[in-house]
């Protein structure tokens, strides 16, 4: 354990945060002292950032440490070919921090890493008798994200746990998607922020099966849906899409077998479906054993600018630019990108029809490509506004409890990757058949600042933060009101002295008047807070734990079972 005197301790409190920070942990955590922006999206972690953020760490290497997943380290700094290999080089878009050597060879910034986890299970992975397994980091990603904000919400340089697994069969990596879903339950429960797993959109990742963990929160950018007992949650675009399918299946099907060419309005799709005109709003493309192409464009506001259950060759599509595409389907706001041929190939050789159908909805698993309209990224979450209002209430679609929609912080998310990875990239692996077969993987992250922040969100005070026991950055606050009183700094020094051993202490021992000393120990937000003053000639102190309404006076004898 450790203790720290504040007058030696680094942490420059504002009384004002600065204009421009809007989320609540943002402002707290730069009047805090915790960190400091270096340029937009980019931070600093002063001490008392940074031992929260050591903390968080330490829970997950713990936690990971129990599901037996080993931790490693790659670099920051990575070639652009594997990532041409996997083809999300281009598809990654601008986010990736691109750059150059001197001489001109492409590389990047590692805004996440399942190409150089395969790459060495493809070098390094021989036989399904080294399987399963997983390995992960904990490390700084590069995203040059469009909008970073809300301080270590959404930076451009952060922090994340990201795990990947390697299994020879699908009953393999069901178990691995569950110890770490597991794991990561452990991980936001010691960390103290409430989550919701959700059903999400894999977006860039590919796959079709992903979880993501939602922190609900005012300032969150997400929207998520779910019922009072706690056994539906889901966010707004699945909530509006895929479960929706699975309640009108039939409509479905009849969809995909039928392939609507006639269907060129939201009227007319809406119509068809049987399903009300603002329940579609997931865009999806595929590609069907006939070689058509079916879009669906997502039904909201944008719905009648667009062309629904438009049908195109495969030709037309593998060889459309983004742009053209963008035009062919009418969709003004994207979504919808061309796929990697050789991968729509392999959707053409080995879908049916009804593998389709079941792929969406979600009875069976394969690995399938298909665009994620994005919300976060297509509409600003007050223009979902009526859609929400319109769903307020309305039964959910697993116990039919009315539905509640709240704002949330994607804390986390987790992939059943299948085999694209490994199939693009060649990680091979013999079977007990000695039979070559691509290995499955699922990648698994964590935004450990963004988690951060979201533990302020959800812990807020009048004047401050309350830490969650395990992640404050002390355990205990010893305020000294006087520190001429030479009673008052016997006691104190000898309260540091016997529970510094076991508890981290940071004994505030500047020469401030009270109210500053307070002020600032609402910032540092410790779970127990000791004062030393008055009464300390009587060896009385003053206590306040997380929770409690006000302080208790005691005498030093009891302090240990009072705080333990
Ligand atoms: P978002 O939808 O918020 O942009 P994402 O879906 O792009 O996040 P993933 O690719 O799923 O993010 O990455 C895994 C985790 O990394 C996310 O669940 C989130 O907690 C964290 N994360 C992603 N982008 C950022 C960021 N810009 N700043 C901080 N954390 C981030
Ligand atoms: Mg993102
Ligand atoms: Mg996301
Ligand atoms: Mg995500």
């Amino acid at each position: 354990m450790e203790k720290m005197r504040q007058s030696q301790f680094f942490m420059p409190t504002l009384k004002e945060a600065p204009s421009d920070a809007v989320a609540e942990s943002h402002k707290l955590m730069l009047r805090g002292g915790y960190i400091r922006q270096v340029t937009a999206g980019v931070y600093s972690y002063l001490p008392l950032g940074y031992r929260v953020l050591r903390k968080a760490e330490k829970i997950m290497e713990e936690e990971m440490e129990k599901i037996n997943v080993p931790e490693m380290i790659m670099p920051h700094f990575l070639p652009a070919t594997m990532w041409q290999e996997s083809g999300r080089y281009k598809k990654y878009g601008d986010e990736m921090f691109k750059l150059k050597d001197r001489h001109g060879r492409e590389s990047l910034l590692g805004p996440t890493h399942e190409e150089t986890f395969t790459e060495i299970i493809a070098k390094n992975l021989k036989s399904y008798k080294q399987m399963p397994i997983a390995l992960y980091q904990i490390q700084t990603k590069f995203r040059d994200e469009n909008r970073p904000r809300f301080g270590l919400l959404r930076g451009r340089e952060f922090v994340m746990l990201d795990a990947y697994s390697f299994a020879a069969t699908r009953e393999q990596l069901d178990q691995q998607f569950e110890d770490e879903a597991r794991a990561f339950k452990a991980i936001f429960d010691r960390c103290g922020v409430k989550v919701h797993p959700v059903i999400a959109d894999s977006g860039t990742m590919g796959g079709k099966n992903s979880t993501e963990f939602q922190a609900p929160a005012a300032i969150g950018e997400d929207i998520i849906a779910t019922n009072q007992s706690g056994t539906y949650a889901a966010n707004l675009e699945m909530a509006k899409s895929i479960d929706t399918f699975k309640q009108e299946p039939e409509a479905l099907k009849e969809l995909t077998k039928v392939a609507t060419p006639n269907c060129d309005s939201i009227e007319k799709l809406s119509e068809f479906l049987k399903v009300p005109a603002t329940r579609i709003v997931k865009s999806i493309l595929f590609i069907a054993d006939d070689k058509k192409v079916l879009v669906l464009i997502r039904g909201d506001k944008q719905i009648n600018e667009v062309k629904l259950g438009h049908v195109l060759d495969a030709d037309e599509v593998r060889e459309a630019t983004p742009e053209e595409l963008l035009e062919i389907t009418g969709s003004a706001k994207g979504g919808v990108g061309p796929i990697d041929a050789k991968y729509a190939d392999k959707i053409i050789a080995d879908e049916t029809v009804k593998d389709l159908y079941n792929v969406v909805v979600g009875a069976n698993e394969t690995d399938f490509q298909f665009t994620n309209a994005n919300l976060d990224r297509d509409f600003k979450v007050d223009e979902f506004a009526d859609l929400r209002t319109a769903n307020e209430g309305e039964p959910d679609p697993v116990d039919h409890e009315p539905l509640k929609f709240t704002t949330s912080i994607e804390v986390g998310h987790i992939f059943k990757l299948g085999t694209y990875y490994t199939e693009t990239m060649g990680a091979d692996f013999l079977d007990n058949n000695g039979k070559a077969q691509p290995v499955i993987m699922g990648s698994y992250g964590i935004g450990v600042t963004r988690m951060l922040s979201a533990v302020v969100e959800q812990h807020l005070t009048n004047n401050g933060i309350q830490w969650p026991k395990e992640i404050a950055p002390f355990s205990i606050h010893l305020i000294q009101m006087k520190m001429n009183d030479e009673d008052q700094t016997k006691l104190a020094e000898s309260i540091e002295h016997a529970l510094s051993p076991i508890y981290d202490i940071l004994y505030d021992d500047r020469k401030e008047r009270p109210g500053v000393k307070f002020n600032d120990a609402d910032l540092v937000g410790a779970p127990v807070r000791i004062t030393v003053g008055r009464k300390a000639a009587e060896n009385i102190v003053e206590v306040k734990r997380a929770g409690d309404d006000k302080s208790t006076e005691i005498p030093v004898s009891q302090l240990v079972n009072f705080v333990t």
